[in-house]
């Protein structure tokens, strides 16, 4: 290969690899995603965990590391030697990841796979990851920002923006989902929300999907994951549609306009916050609605200039 060649095919990686980054910035390519996401929902073998410490090997071990990993705490460099009873060993990188997800949810960092962990772990939460590189933190007399960005910050060049819904979107969640881009609208000062003329042509596609739906970001049924969207201006928006949905608050079903409010936020490039009143937060319970919070607004701001 010829130095031209080889830099064009550098070039072509380079620009495949920032194509590819930034719209699947909040989707970890593992293949085990839903052994990983399993974890999450699945109250029978967190709880057999319970109290796990480092230097333990315990049945579900594995699983932890995956979803650590999965939504962006830990960086398990897997060793192709290890068995599986290597997998379920509780070792120095799962202590420190789990200080460091203890820590983001404001729990003790006790490194310990504590009540307190073991039910933030449990909640149905956001499939795309907590931690980016893009955190604030800063603190004033009056506020605490939590919000953030994705890597890199991306965000949308223009805000009159359109989007559609996919062909087995159900027709009732139509209305909760409008109000929630009526929510964000009303507050940005930028954007503009309508409906596109066709799904195809919508710059924000929302869609319901199924199990491993072909984004890298598969679904795992009822419980644990229940939506995931990505990062400007990729425009793609999945609901779980093995989620039990409601229009309002209705005990053991999810509120369609409070989650959707939450996954257009990541359309527009906000990532996780660390405020749980904030819908940015990564997740929710069932029979609840949420709205937008103080942190939600000054994130959309910082992001955009206003
Ligand atoms: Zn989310
Ligand atoms: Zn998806």
């Amino acid at each position: 290969m010829n130095l031209l060649k080889a830099s064009q095919h550098l070039n072509l990686i380079v620009e495949m690899a920032s194509k590819l980054f930034l719209p699947f910035s909040c989707i970890l390519f593992l293949a085990s995603l839903l052994r990983a996401n399993s974890l999450s929902g699945n109250g029978g073998s967190l709880k057999a965990m319970q109290g796990c410490r480092k230097g333990d090997t315990v049945n579900g071990i594995g699983d932890l590391k995956l979803y650590l990993a999965h939504f962006g705490y830990l960086n398990y460099k897997k060793n192709p030697n290890a068995s599986d009873l290597e997998e379920n060993h509780f070792d120095e990188e799962l202590e420190v990841a789990v200080k460091s997800y203890q820590v983001y949810y404001h729990l003790n960092a006790t490194g310990i796979l504590d009540e307190p962990t073991v039910s933030q772990i449990a909640m149905p939460r956001c499939g795309c990851r907590d931690k980016v590189i893009h955190m604030h933190t800063h603190n004033s007399i009056h506020t605490v920002s939590r919000y953030s960005f994705f890597p890199g910050s991306p965000k949308w060049s223009r805000g009159q923006l359109t989007y559609g819904f996919g062909p087995t979107f159900p027709t009732r969640f139509i209305a909760p989902v409008d109000q929630a881009f009526g929510k964000w609208a009303a507050v940005s000062g930028y954007f503009t929300f309508s409906k596109a003329a066709s799904y195809q042509g919508a710059d924000l596609k929302i869609s319901f999907e199924r199990v491993d739906h072909g984004d890298g970001g598969a679904f795992n049924g009822s419980g644990g994951v229940l939506a995931h969207a990505f990062s400007p201006q990729d425009g793609r928006l999945h609901f779980d549609a093995d989620e039990n949905w409601s229009i309002g608050a209705m005990p053991g079903f999810f509120d369609m306009e409070s989650v959707a409010i939450h996954e257009i936020g990541h359309l527009l490039g906000l990532g996780h916050s660390q405020d749980r009143s904030a819908i940015m937060f990564s997740s929710i319970s069932s029979g609840v609605t949420k709205g937008l919070a103080a942190d939600d607004i000054q994130g959309l701001r910082a992001l955009y200039g206003r």
